[in-house]
């Protein structure tokens, strides 16, 4: 059984705006607090993990530690199994310094070539507890590549990325559709049903 969550604060460690803004909406009905982890003066840790899991844990890790609060934190990919699960962990640092995501795709599209287009995105979460308590959770969504990319919505890959079953890719959606079926809001359905839910 997931460990129940009673505390009325709770510390999103990302030092993304819109991140923060999405979870503290999530957390509203249930009356809990959120608080960033920037506004907190927290340090960002390096995502050094080879793994989604890796790196959420240990960035939920590092702020429930110096916060002395339950600290959630994210971490999210595409991969790409005919790129051996790139970009994967560093799908964000593929769009290089200046976050060039246009670019990012290119590289994608040129590497595979021919290749299989199955993709998926990730999304780990971790919510971890002062006394080293964790609770871990990941979302999926399956889908494929298509190019040349498609709409002008979302962020990162969203313009190549056509979930199953859809026919607009996620650039293409508008924001309350992909909210429903990412796999961001797969992990979190799962954390709330585990951890914020009562069962009745
Ligand atoms: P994170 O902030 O370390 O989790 O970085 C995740 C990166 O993965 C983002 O910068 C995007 O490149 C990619 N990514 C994760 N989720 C999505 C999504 O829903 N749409 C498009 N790209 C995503």
């Amino acid at each position: 059984m997931a460990r129940h969550f009673h505390d009325h604060q709770i510390v999103v460690a990302s030092h993304n705006p819109g991140k923060v803004r999405e979870i503290s909406d999530l957390f509203r009905p249930c009356g809990i607090e959120v608080l960033a982890a920037k506004e907190l003066g927290l340090d960002e840790p390096e995502e050094t993990g080879t793994t989604f899991l890796e790196n959420a844990t240990l960035k939920a890790k590092a702020s429930a530690e110096a916060s002395g609060l339950p600290s959630l934190a994210d971490d999210s990919g595409l991969v790409v199994p005919a790129l051996g699960g790139a970009p994967g962990v560093h799908s964000a640092r593929w769009a290089g310094p200046e976050r060039d995501f246009d670019l990012a795709m290119e590289r994608l599209f040129k590497e595979l070539g021919d290749g299989n287009r199955s993709a998926h995105f990730v999304c780990s979460l971790v919510l971890a507890w002062p006394d080293g308590h964790l609770e871990c959770f990941e979302g999926q969504v399956l889908g494929t590549l298509v190019w040349p990319r498609r709409g002008g919505y979302g962020f990162g890959y969203d313009p190549i990325f056509l979930a199953e079953g859809e026919d607009q890719t996620f650039g293409e959606m508008e924001a309350e559709k992909k909210h429903r079926i990412s796999h961001r809001a797969e992990a979190f359905r799962q954390l709330v049903s585990a951890c914020f839910k009562t069962g009745e």
